[in-house]
């Protein structure tokens, strides 16, 4: 409402680039071959600005390196999606005379029996269970405001950029009588480490010996890919990107617009004055400290009075009295 946006933080100056390169692909102003020179150049200016992703437990950059093996794998391996599709479309959502709901759209599917289909493109962490409803609102109320312009919606999800969803056919545990289809949802960065216990028992099968086997596994491993192995091993897995579809249900439409309702109340029954205004929860819903989005993702973490004074309380928990006085 101020106007301020802010400052943006890692993942918004990655998320934002790649975002616009993948909507000029699909638009026909760009090919695939500008995804990994667009992500080498945000993070040379990532270095320039001195802005780091955050810090993995041990304090090394685990979080960093897994980050970049996920989006260069995707870079490398993406393909524009088949279809008819409308980027970055404006959202306004009449709730009633004084409230819109506004956003944009990141990819509509036009069907060819004439529905439309919602997706958001993601380049963070896949979604757990618990979190679900928190993020699939936002697909929800676009969905609500293409309905209400009269559109049928078939499907809305979200592409999580940084995996992969294979198929094939193994045992679905040790003990197992007979293969049955498997499908596993993997970080691409991890493509080969993750099923290489898979990979070796389809090449065992091919009638390879150990040593066969150890050499085509390292090479696919430095080149995080299938390509290297024999073709009758590559194509019993079938890798795809990973679209991760949200049911679209009554029950679901109601909660999201009770929680818009819930929230404009919220906003509407606060004072002018900022200082009184309640900081977000520090604690998630499984009740623990959960602080990395004020920390890592709010464009005001530098500037918030109550995320500093969380840190520097949590900074004096087990300082001894001399520390401390
Ligand atoms: S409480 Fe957290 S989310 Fe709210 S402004 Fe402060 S840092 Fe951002």
């Amino acid at each position: 409402m101020l106007h301020d946006r802010g400052e943006d933080g890692v993942y918004g100056i990655m998320g934002t680039r790649i975002h616009d390169v993948l909507e000029a692909i699909v638009n026909g102003e760009a090919d695939a071959a500008q995804l990994l020179p667009a992500l080498d150049d945000e993070l040379e200016n990532l270095r320039v600005l001195n802005l780091d992703f955050p810090k993995d437990f041990k304090g090394g950059t685990a979080i960093r390196d897994n980050w970049i093996a996920d989006m260069r794998h995707f870079c490398l391996n993406f393909t524009a999606p088949k279809g008819k599709f409308i980027t970055e479309e404006l959202i306004l959502f009449e709730l009633d005379e004084d409230h819109y709901f506004h956003g944009y759209v990141d990819l509509i599917k036009q069907n060819s029996d004439g529905s439309i289909s919602i997706f958001d493109w993601k380049t963070s962490t896949n979604f757990n269970a618990h979190d679900l409803l928190h993020h699939g609102r936002q697909l929800v109320a676009y969905a609500l405001a293409k309905q209400k312009q009269g559109f049928a919606v078939k499907h809305i999800g979200w592409i999580m950029l940084k995996y992969v969803e294979v198929v094939y056919m193994g045992r679905a545990r040790k003990n197992s009588k007979a293969d049955t289809e498997i499908r596993k949802v993997i970080n691409r960065g991890k493509l080969i480490s993750e099923l290489r216990s898979e990979i070796e028992a389809k090449l065992y099968g091919a009638g390879m010996d150990e040593l066969e086997i150890e050499c085509l596994m390292a090479e696919a491993r430095k080149a995080n890919s299938l390509d290297p192995l024999p073709q009758e091993v590559r194509r019993q897995f079938s890798i795809r990107p990973y679209l991760r579809y949200y049911d679209l249900t009554p029950e679901i439409m109601d909660e999201t617009l009770n929680h818009i309702w819930r929230m404009i109340g919220e906003f509407e029954g606060r004072s002018e004055n900022e200082s009184d205004w309640l900081p977000r929860a520090f604690i998630n819903e499984s009740g623990k400290e959960d602080t990395f989005y004020c920390n890592v993702l709010c464009n005001f973490r530098h500037s918030c009075p109550h995320i500093a004074r969380h840190n520097d309380l949590r900074s004096l928990i087990g300082k001894s009295d001399d520390e401390l006085f």
